[in-house]
C-alpha cells in the first residue's frame, strides 16, 4: 500500500455496491475518504457484506477529509504557522510511514480530537460517515468504541455525546445496511470516570450500547482503581472487553480476566509470553481482538522478535515503506515467532482481526485481511475462521448472534448448497434488528 497513492484526493470507483445502489443516499457525489482509495482488489468482492469488526475506535476512524474541512472551518492552525494544506495537515493526523512505538502512535490524537470533540453536529457526522465507511468495506456487523467523556471537550455532557453519535449511527445504519453497536471506553488514566461509563452503558443499552472497554496507558496505570466499575458491569449484565497485553505484560491479561471479568481481550499479544495465561485464554475460549498493522506500528510485538537470527528475517513492507520490523520467514520455536497470531491460528484460539484506528494507521479492514493472507501467510480457511470467531464473540444477545452467524453462513457457503437448508430453516434470511 503506497502512502502517496492513499493520500491522493482523486477518487476511484467504490469497491462496494451498497452505496451505489441506494437511491436515497444524500451524498452520492461527495468525495470518499482517501484511505479507501488504495483498494486494489476487485470491486465485486464486497458485493455482499461479509466482514465483522469488533475492535475499532470511533475516534480513530474520522475521515481525513472531514477533519481537514472542520479544522479549516474552525480556524484550527497547524503548528509554526505552517500553511493549512491537506499535505501539511496529514502528518498531524495519521502515521506517515513507519512508527516505532505506542507513544508515537498516540501523539496524533491530541491534535485531531478537539476538531470533533464538543461539537454535536461534528459528532453526528463522523458517526454517520463511520457507518458508510464500514459499508464500503463490506462490513456486515461492527462494534465501535469511544470514551464519551473524552469527546465532551468540557462543552457537552457525556449524554449529549452519546446521543449525537447514536443519531449519526442510526442514520447510517438505515442507509447503508450495516449493523452497528457501541462500546463505551473507560480510560486507564481517568479512574474517576469509570463508574459513570458503566452507568451510561446501562442507561443507553436499549440504544445500542452493548459493553464497556478500558483503553489508555496500560504500562503506567494499573487496573486496580477500575475494578469496582467492571464488577458493577458484570452485575448489570453489561459486556466487558479490556485492552491488555498490548504493550503491557501477560499478567495484565490475567488481571483483565480475573479482576475485570473480561469476556474479550483487546490485542493480548503478550499471552505468548506466559503459557499459563495462554492456556487460560484457550480453555475459557476468551476472544482476542487482534489488530495487525496497529501491533506493528505501536511496536507491541517487537519484543517477541528474536534478535539473534537475522539471516532468517525478512523485512515487512507496510504501505510501500520498508519497516524496520523484522519478520521471520518460518517458525521453528517460540524464539522465532514473528507474530503471535501464527500461534493463535495454529492453536485454534478464538481471535479475529480489526483495524483499531484505521484513519490514524491509514488502513482498511480489507487491508488487514490481505496483510494476514499475503504477508503473514495465514490461510484463507484461517481468515474465514476469524470472521466466524468474531461473529460468535460479539456482544449481541444470543438470538441476534444466531441470526448474524446464519447471515454469514449464507454468504460464505455457496447458495446451491444452502438452498436445501433454507427450505428447512426459514429463519436464515431474517435480518438483525437495527435498534440504535
Ligand atoms: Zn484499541
Amino acid at each position: 500500500m503506497d502512502k502517496k497513492e492513499s493520500n491522493n484526493q482523486e477518487d476511484k470507483q467504490l469497491p462496494g455496491t451498497l452505496i451505489d445502489t441506494d437511491e436515497n443516499c444524500p451524498t452520492p457525489d461527495q468525495p470518499h475518504p482517501h484511505h479507501h482509495h488504495h483498494h486494489h482488489r476487485s470491486s465485486s468482492i464486497n458485493a455482499t457484506p461479509s466482514l465483522i469488526e469488533l475492535h475499532i475506535h470511533l475516534d480513530g476512524s474520522f475521515r481525513h477529509s472531514t477533519l481537514f474541512e472542520l479544522a479549516q472551518k474552525k480556524g484550527i492552525q497547524l503548528p509554526n504557522g505552517m500553511e493549512s494544506t491537506m499535505e501539511n495537515f496529514l502528518p498531524y493526523i495519521c502515521i506517515q510511514s513507519t512508527c516505532q512505538s505506542l507513544a508515537e502512535f498516540l501523539t496524533k490524537f491530541p491534535f485531531f480530537t478537539p476538531i470533533v470533540a464538543g461539537d454535536i453536529e461534528a459528532l453526528e457526522r463522523v458517526a454517520y460517515e463511520f457507518v458508510e465507511d464500514q459499508a464500503i468495506q463490506g462490513v456486515l456487523y461492527t462494534e465501535t468504541r469511544y470514551s464519551p467523556q473524552f469527546l465532551t471537550d468540557n462543552k457537552l455532557t457525556p449524554e449529549q455525546v452519546i446521543e449525537a453519535i447514536n443519531r449519526g449511527l442510526q442514520r447510517g445504519m438505515k442507509e447503508f445496511s450495516v449493523d452497528v453497536r457501541t462500546i463505551l471506553c473507560c480510560i486507564r488514566q481517568c479512574p474517576e470516570w469509570s463508574m459513570e461509563v458503566v452507568n451510561l452503558a446501562d442507561k443507553y443499552r436499549s440504544a445500542g450500547v452493548v459493553g464497556i472497554d478500558i483503553a489508555g496507558d496500560e504500562h503506567n496505570y494499573p487496573i486496580g482503581p477500575h475494578v469496582p466499575a467492571f464488577k458493577r458491569a458484570l452485575e448489570l449484565g453489561i459486556h466487558r472487553t479490556v485492552h491488555a497485553g498490548e504493550t503491557g505484560s501477560a499478567e495484565s491479561v490475567r488481571e483483565a480476566i480475573e479482576l475485570c471479568h473480561a469476556e474479550r481481550i483487546g490485542h493480548g499479544y503478550a499471552i505468548i509470553d506466559d503459557p499459563s495465561i495462554y492456556d487460560l485464554i484457550r480453555r475459557n475460549d476468551i476472544h482476542v481482538e487482534c489488530c495487525l498493522t496497529s501491533s506493528i506500528q505501536t511496536n507491541a510485538i517487537g519484543k517477541y522478535i528474536p534478535k539473534d537470527s537475522e539471516t532468517e528475517e525478512k523485512h515487512l513492507v507496510i504501505h510501500g515503506h520498508e519497516s524496520k520490523t523484522r519478520l521471520h520467514s518460518h517458525i521453528k520455536s517460540k524464539k522465532e515467532i514473528w507474530h503471535p497470531i501464527h500461534h493463535f491460528a495454529r492453536d485454534g484460539l478464538n481471535f479475529s482481526l480489526s483495524c483499531d484506528d484505521p484513519s490514524v494507521s491509514q488502513i482498511t479492514i480489507e487491508h488487514e485481511y490481505e496483510h494476514a493472507l499475503s504477508d503473514l501467510k495465514l490461510t484463507p480457511a484461517q481468515l474465514t475462521q476469524c470472521v466466524f470467531n468474531a461473529a460468535r464473540s460479539t456482544f449481541l444477545n444470543e438470538d441476534e448472534k444466531k441470526i448474524l452467524v446464519q447471515r454469514l453462513i449464507s454468504t460464505y457457503i455457496p447458495s446451491t448448497i444452502m438452498e436445501n437448508h433454507f427450505q428447512n430453516n426459514n429463519t436464515s434470511k431474517t435480518t438483525l434488528s437495527q435498534h440504535v
